[in-house]
């Protein structure tokens, strides 16, 4: 999670139970909101999670304890280990040399560096019986924080890993001595705090394919869950570099050349002109990351980079467009030329009540601090949302700082008691969930059910926005007139 995003999560606070965040949206969404109603009823979760807990179950009991076990007398040490030497996304080198050399010592086979990215990795273990089962996934990040002391566990990621390698042996000791084919698959994704995002790159490339469920842990100052829907912590996001490229010449011939700053200020300008065209929630926020060498030659290249956020897709596109035309405008205007590269973007993710339930009701019963009742916003499993639109999951926060996300204090109680606790459960819980994933058909049904029946109302809503926006976001004018009687 981001810090910005968490600013705009406390702004948003008194939407927190939906996703959708505007006047606009939360009209566009009644009728759609209204079938997720119905789906839930249909679905039980509640219930269901209350069922499949409740059971007596001596082999789901062993291995919640073997999660544990393998957490206490060596995942814990790792998990310190990795916090005690942080480094920052896309440099995660040590922690992955490490785990890799872990998770290979424990029957996994790794194969690193996948989607053309260094620090990422799958590691896979096929059971003995067979692989002709489910597809089990688990994601693990490494990243630190960037701090001007340097970098830092301020978000816990130094615990992920460790907690999904917990949970995999868990699972694991359970298939090896009852036979149980299947497969389970740990992700290692890299750079969470940095874009462009990993996980999209890895989801394009393809990596996730096959996999039937995926979990994930995540520090958490408090034990919640989420609502059944979709939509993310904030906003959705379109990451665009904008490389302006000109003519280099002499400043005292400067006729000769063509100036890609010049470009640069002005696509920056228009951006703030056009700010006022855009509704109240967009949020755009740009660098100048590169302005040209030296005083005396006419910049020849420059790069813009802008975040564009807003609570929708839908009118983030209307926005990034406009942007777009204000690029090549400055371009045109400038005689030079504009590359626009959209690298990085996060989208609504899909949330799960089976999942959600479940994952909740194994807190209570564990014994998890500080739990809040009331379900959050619905937000994926992961950040970027792509991947949760394609494979059903869940992501475990159970009580582990003190502290709030991105701060040394949250960074001091990952690596003491309160972490280290939060952590084992974590583990043992993910250990659980897909140990009933795995063997309990009717759960699985449920949750293929919903997962496509909310793919589909996702798909709803976006048309719904459509043909709301459209008057606004279509190529031809078409303001509304001014209301009579609005003087002010
Ligand atoms: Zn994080």
């Amino acid at each position: 999670m981001r810090t910005t995003d968490l600013i705009l999560a406390l702004v948003l606070l008194p939407t927190l139970g939906s996703a959708q965040t505007t006047p606009t949206e939360i009209a566009a969404a009644a009728d759609v909101l209204a079938r997720i109603k119905v789906l839930q009823e249909k679905i039980a979760p509640e219930e269901t999670a209350r069922e499949i807990t409740g059971r007596i179950d001596p082999k789901r009991s062993a291995l919640i304890e073997q999660a544990g076990r393998v957490w206490d007398s060596e995942m814990e040490d790792l998990s310190d280990h990795i916090g005690r030497n942080p480094e920052v996304g896309w440099a995660e080198f040590e922690a992955v040399d490490t785990l890799v050399k872990v998770l290979r010592s424990k029957g996994f086979t790794v194969e690193t560096g996948v989607a053309g990215l260094e620090t990422a990795f799958v590691a896979t273990w096929a059971s003995p019986a067979g692989t002709d089962g489910p597809v089990l996934g688990l994601i693990g990040e490494y990243d630190a924080l960037r701090d001007i002391d340097g970098p830092f566990h301020g978000d816990q990621h130094n615990a992920q890993t460790p907690v999904a390698i917990s949970a995999a042996l868990g699972l694991k000791a359970y298939m090896e001595s009852d036979q149980v084919p299947g497969t389970i698959r740990i992700f290692g994704t890299p750079a969470e705090e940095v874009g462009p995002p990993a996980k999209t790159i890895m989801y394009e490339a393809g990596i996730f394919d096959g996999t039937d469920i995926l979990v994930r842990s995540h520090s958490a100052p408090e034990t919640f869950r989420a609502r059944a829907g979709f939509g993310v912590c904030c906003l959705n996001i379109n990451e665009v570099k904008y490389v302006f490229t000109g003519r280099p010449a002499h400043q005292l011939t400067s006729w000769n050349g063509r100036n890609a700053l010049e470009a640069a200020v002005q696509f920056y300008t228009s951006v703030n002109g056009l700010r006022s065209t855009f509704r109240p929630e967009a949020s755009i926020q740009g660098v100048i990351p590169e302005g040209g060498i030296a005083p005396n030659v006419v910049p020849a290249r420059t790069v813009v980079d802008y975040y564009i956020r807003y609570p929708d897709e839908v009118y983030l596109e209307h926005m990034t467009r406009m942007m777009d035309d204000a690029a090549r405008g400055a371009a045109l205007a400038t005689g030079t030329e504009v590359e626009i590269d959209r690298y990085g973007e996060y989208r609504d993710g899909i949330a799960l009540g089976s999942l959600e339930e479940l994952y909740f009701a194994y807190a209570r019963k564990l014994g998890a601090l500080r739990i809040n009742e009331i379900p959050q916003r619905p937000a994926g499993y992961e950040e970027t949302g792509w991947v949760t639109r394609d494979i059903p999951g869940i992501g475990v926060g159970i009580f582990s700082s003190r502290d709030t996300y991105h701060t040394k204090g949250m960074e001091a109680d990952g690596m003491g008691e309160v972490g280290h606790s939060g952590f084992r459960l974590d583990a043992q819980i993910m250990s659980a969930i897909l140990y009933d994933y795995l063997t309990d058909t009717s759960l699985r049904q449920k949750v293929a059910e919903e997962h496509a029946e909310l793919k589909i109302l996702l798909g709803d809503y976006h048309s719904r926005l459509r043909e709301v926006y459209a008057p606004e976001i279509s190529e031809i004018p078409n303001g509304s007139p001014l209301q009579p009687g609005c003087e002010n």
